[in-house]
């Protein structure tokens, strides 16, 4: 009755899409132990590295030894505790907003917000690069769903001025795009939503702790605080825990705990991981210790993509520590990853769907704990393919 389901990984492994896991072994750090060997990592969103990082691994046992290990329940029954109020509301200070709201992960604030917002007969305006986890709300809301070439703010606006005054319509966008690593026109979109009346949505997912002085992303870097309505990222990636943050008005806080079904629907984040995260979010606002981390990550990503646009290699617009290296077809993507991986580099062969067909890439990630060796050793590695 399922043969569906062997039909299906047929067709997957002949056309070189099937995907499998890897198994590592021990902490995330700049080389990870992955199928038994030592590689180094070249595909992690520990950006920072604050994932394995002491003071962290420290605030969590902390917080394991006074608060225990479940939180026993969501948010609105007993789970709301004192620790992820603090965190919600370091967030919220980092991000100059007035609140902030804590989610399980990205996906769950994504796939939760949106439908919380919006409606049939609204309107959403979304990039076509968009995480997955947006198009998933989007859909879960039912609104009409306008799609607009990347970064194309022509196609946005003649879009704009299609839709009714009447509905609502919500903008939404990464900040930093998660397998192009180039970055959103923010100040673009701020004015065409004041224009339109339309509001702002943006992930900061891989924003979050990379951009801005004080690593609240871009929105912080292009000072758009006041003019951004949902401010979105996530606790996974550059703070190295688990969780997300939707920070906003004190009144949008209110909305979603009212409204967000992965908000109400689920038992909230244990508190030992809050409170990590507050160690992380903590670190991350520090200039000292978030600054220089960062300082050092802006470095390891010009030195990288500077090495790789000289030998030749099409990078894409990169700006960021996401430095995708196009090569088109899947196969050939799959062949550059495993020959890398035999040299001892684990860099992830990116094929669709994850992005367009004959979009297949090479997608390097920096971390600021890679050592001008780690770097030179992928450069040279990329000399030779
Ligand atoms: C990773 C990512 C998410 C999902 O976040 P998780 O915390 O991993 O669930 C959402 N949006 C974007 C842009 C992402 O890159």
């Amino acid at each position: 009755m399922m043969e569906f389901i062997q039909d299906d990984l047929k067709r997957l492994e002949e056309q070189e899409l099937l995907r499998h896991l890897r198994l590592v072994n021990g902490a995330q750090s700049r080389v990870i132990d992955i199928d038994g060997k030592k590689r180094l990592n070249f595909c992690s969103n520990n950006y920072l590295g604050l994932a394995d990082e002491q003071q962290i691994v420290e605030a969590a046992i902390e917080g394991l030894r006074r608060d225990g290990v479940g939180s026993g329940a969501s948010r609105l029954v007993c789970g709301n505790m004192r620790v992820h109020e603090k965190l919600e509301q370091a967030i919220a200070s980092l991000k100059k907003k007035e609140s902030a709201l804590l989610f399980n992960s990205g996906y769950a604030a994504n796939s939760g917000v949106i439908p919380a917002l919006m409606e049939r007969d609204d309107i959403i305006f979304s990039d076509k690069l968009n995480h997955a986890s947006i198009v998933d709300g989007v859909i879960l809301s039912r609104a009409q769903f306008k799609r607009y070439p990347h970064l194309d703010m022509e196609c946005l606006e003649q879009e704009l001025k299609k839709a009714s005054r009447k509905c609502r319509k919500m903008i939404i966008t990464d900040s930093v795009f998660s397998m192009d690593g180039d970055v959103a026109p923010l100040k673009a979109i701020v004015d065409l939503a004041k224009q339109y009346e339309a509001f702002v949505y943006v992930d900061e997912a891989h924003g979050f702790g990379v951009l801005g002085e004080h690593g609240g992303g871009l929105v912080e870097e292009l000072g758009l605080e006041n003019d951004i309505d949902i401010s979105m990222g996530t606790l996974s990636k550059a703070a190295g825990c688990f969780g997300a943050y939707v920070a906003g008005d004190k009144s949008l806080r209110d909305y979603l705990i009212n409204h967000a079904r992965s908000f109400i629907y689920t038992t909230s984040m244990p508190p030992a991981m809050a409170q990590a995260a507050l160690a992380a979010v903590q670190l991350i606002a520090d200039k000292n210790q978030g600054g220089i981390r960062r300082a050092q990550l802006r470095h390891n990503a010009k030195y990288l993509r500077s090495g790789l646009k000289a030998m030749g290699f099409d990078c894409m617009n990169s700006t960021t520590p996401i430095i995708p290296i196009l090569v088109k077809d899947s196969s050939r993507a799959l062949a550059l990853s495993r020959q890398l991986f035999d040299q001892g580099i684990y860099v992830s062969a990116i094929r669709p769907p994850t992005v367009p067909i004959n979009g297949a890439r090479l997608r390097i990630t920096v971390m600021a704990t890679h050592t001008q060796e780690d770097l030179d050793i992928l450069l040279r590695a990329m000399k030779e393919l």
